[in-house]
């Protein structure tokens, strides 16, 4: 090479490693997948196995599963996470008087951190590929339904078998490609969480529904919490006498953030994604299941916040249920925008519709594929011809509070009777506990008007059924008069006379045998016994579904990767990836840019004074004073409040830290814009975009509004 062909080369190189720094990417990584990434070519300066290496106690073991993402910042097991993940334990600790959610809180010592009832924390310990293993239990001659519990009973026999190997710590096997690839993760479980630092609602919530999913975004959604353990160290069950956890590794937080086109990378746990699924798949979530949920819980939504107006009592109790709710529905909306926009499902039919082609080709693929797309088609159809009666059964299950009281008690006394392996997970001796503790939990957000009427347009939709989904217990119960008026006074009467809202009568029977719950008089035990049936037959249905889809995703995986000539990465399943990316704004509409990030000016801009746009008033008078102290950003001259960057994140990364390129803390994750919501089914470099709250803001905060600086030495922050 001359001289001037190696400068010319060198000159490529740097605009190739220039468009590969810009260049975002597809990508909840496997944590496995970390040394293969070449992250130092992206812009990461420390050595990947620093993030993760089997050898040594690297960076993950910051990271904690809690329901979504935390990490921890202090040796002595402080972590932060989302104010929204936060909300339900805030919320329980609450009361009118001293309503923590609408005022925040700040433990100023470890004697007044309060717990944050119902949470518990994970650390991932290890992995291991037990896809042979769980395979195994598959045998010639099973039916569907037998195929599914046969895998069921074969990861569960893992499971407990690793847990007594391990005392203290949590097994779970996940299915990391559907039908094909499982794998064993081994859980540090942490069960003493509390409540350290939570700012009032009006910061962490600010903007409310109105600007969730959304930007620009002026929301401090961020929490402090501490996982502690028993004195031995050991995780314990909540004790004043015990101690704070003591992580392997904690994060570094960096006050000095990020700029605009900064490298960034993301840990945590997100829940669920379905890019691999098939058009039909899709098409059943845009046309019938999604449009349903929307439109029954804006109806939830609608009744809750009128029984709330008024009322602050009543108010704070359904606050975290109308959240929830307005959470999912919002998200849906945005997916069911997105997917029209994009014409996802017609695209993915046309991209079913070539493979076909590939398939047929060839006469071998078509004898080991050919039946592989048309055989998912036909098992979406099914689940279309019966949805309307399985969405009736888990919407009464998961609306209905008292009805979901009752069954859950039937269904433990059934399930509990069998041996442990052979029973429905949640009702396992390793799950019980906490399935308990979730059922008792719930009865914090009952409130009996709210429950009366969604029960009362369940059964009325259910007398409504077409010929082919009919439940016949309902139709049995109304068999002499069906009128709105007869369900009207039926569902009266269940509320009047039941007891399944005192808490030790629900205590006392989440324990029964099914002859003693038979015996008992009240009306929800008799309206679940009578629908337990359908639920079985349900169950069934969704095993045998299960066990027919299983091997029809596993060989549909493997034709795509002969067809595209490509491996896929498993979609997100709840445990532990890694995504990487850029601060970043983008143009979400014609002749529109938003830019990365926004600051406190803007969030007294948006203060009107009215909910959920109030904003404390010392804010407005810190910001006047110009008193930003070293959390000022250098070119926007203010607090920099939430930021835009273009990772690959869905629900369940809530709470994951934005990691710098030395792996220091930068910021929280917390949420998507609108037409990012579609990430679940279609990632794109030029809609995906994740937003944080800026660690500038969180600090300056903690530091001038709350006088809750003195965390900042146990994080190792110069005061
Ligand atoms: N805001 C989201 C949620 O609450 C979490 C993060 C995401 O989905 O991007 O579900």
């Amino acid at each position: 090479m001359t001289r001037k062909q190696i400068a010319a080369a060198a000159l490529l190189g740097a605009l190739v490693t220039g468009l590969q720094v810009l260049r975002a990417e597809e990508g909840m990584f496997p944590i496995s997948m970390v040394p293969s990434l070449n992250l130092a070519a992206r812009g990461l300066k420390i050595p990947a196995g620093e993030i993760f290496s089997p050898e040594r106690d690297s960076l993950i073991y910051a990271i904690l599963s809690v329901g979504a993402t935390g990490s921890f910042v202090s040796p002595q097991g402080l972590f932060v996470t989302n104010h929204h993940v936060a909300f339900g334990a805030v919320q329980s600790a609450s009361t009118t008087e001293k309503d923590y959610l609408t005022n925040g809180f700040l433990a100023r010592s470890r004697g007044d951190e309060v717990p944050a009832k119902g949470m518990t924390a994970r650390i991932t310990e290890s992995f291991q590929d037990v896809s042979p293993e769980v395979l195994r239990a598959v045998q010639p001659g099973q039916s569907l339904a037998e195929r599914t519990r046969a895998i069921e009973k074969r990861i569960k026999e893992i499971v407990t078998e690793t847990e007594s190997r391990f005392p203290g710590k949590r097994a779970e096997v996940s299915e990391m490609f559907i039908g094909r690839t499982y794998v064993l993760f081994i859980y540090t479980y942490l069960k003493d969480i509390r409540l350290v630092y939570i700012p009032p609602r009006s910061i962490g919530e600010f903007g409310g529904e109105t600007d969730n999913w959304m930007w620009p975004r002026h929301t401090g959604d961020f929490s402090f919490l501490r996982a502690y353990t028993g004195p031995d160290g050991k995780p314990a069950d909540y004790s004043p006498r015990n101690i704070p956890f003591q992580p392997k590794r904690h994060l570094k937080v960096n006050p000095a953030g990020l700029q605009e086109g900064d490298f960034l990378f993301l840990l945590g746990y997100p829940g669920r994604t379905y890019r691999h699924f098939p058009a039909g798949y899709l098409a059943y979530e845009e046309e019938v299941r999604m449009p349903y949920v929307v439109e029954w819980y804006g109806r939830q939504i609608a009744l809750m916040e009128k029984a709330g107006e008024g009322n602050p009592a009543v108010a704070l109790k359904l606050a975290a249920r109308i959240k929830r709710l307005a959470n999912t529905m919002k998200n849906y909306q945005g997916k069911l925008q997105g997917m029209r926009k994009i014409d996802l499902v017609r695209k993915k039919a046309e991209e079913e519709k070539e493979l076909q082609k590939y398939i047929d080709a060839d006469a071998g693929l078509r004898k080991t594929y050919g039946d592989v797309l048309p055989a998912l088609a036909q098992s979406y159809r099914e689940l279309r011809r019966m949805s309307d009666r399985e969405l009736i059964l888990e919407h009464l299950r998961s609306g209905v509070q008292m009805f979901e009281f009752a069954m859950a008690a039937v269904e433990a006394a059934a399930e509990r009777q069998k041996p442990d392996l052979e029973r429905e997970s949640e009702y396992m001796d390793r799950n019980w506990a906490q399935t308990r503790r979730r059922l008792l939990l719930a009865r914090a957000g009952f409130f009996a008007p709210v429950d009366q009427e969604a029960l009362r347009e369940l059964l009325r939709r259910a007398l409504r059924l077409g010929e082919t989904g009919r439940l016949k217990a309902v139709d049995a119960l109304f068999a002499s008069d069906s009128s709105e008026k007869a369900v009207d006074a039926f569902v009266a009467e269940c509320y009047r006379k039941t007891q399944m809202a005192d808490e030790a009568f629900l205590d006392a029977l989440l324990g029964k045998k099914p002859a003693e719950i038979a015996a008992l008089p009240d009306p929800f035990l008799k309206l679940a016994a009578d629908l337990y049936p359908a639920y079985r037959e349900l169950a069934e249905t969704r095993k045998a579904r299960k066990g027919a889809q299983d091997g029809l995703f596993a060989r549909l995986a493997e034709v795509r990767e002969k067809f595209l000539g490509k491996n896929f990465l498993p979609d997100a399943n709840s445990t532990l990836r890694l995504t990487f990316g850029h601060i970043r704004g983008y143009e979400p509409a014609d002749g529109l840019y938003y830019k990365p990030f926004t600051t406190l000016a803007g969030v007294l801009e948006k203060t009107s004074g009215e909910d959920p746009f109030r904003s404390p008033a010392p804010l407005a008078h810190l910001w006047k004073a110009r008193d930003f102290g070293r959390f000022e950003h250098p070119a926007l001259k203010d607090i920099p409040v939430c930021m835009l960057y273009d990772t690959d994140t869905t629900g369940g990364n809530s709470g994951s830290p934005v990691l710098d390129a030395r792996g220091e803390l930068v910021g929280i994750n917390f949420d998507r814009t609108f037409d990012a919501t579609i990430n679940d089914y279609a990632w794109s470099s030029s809609y995906s975009r994740s937003i944080a709250v800026d660690i500038r803001y969180v600090l300056w905060l903690a530091e001038k509004f709350s006088g809750a600086g003195f965390l900042f030495d146990e994080m190792g922050i110069r005061q």
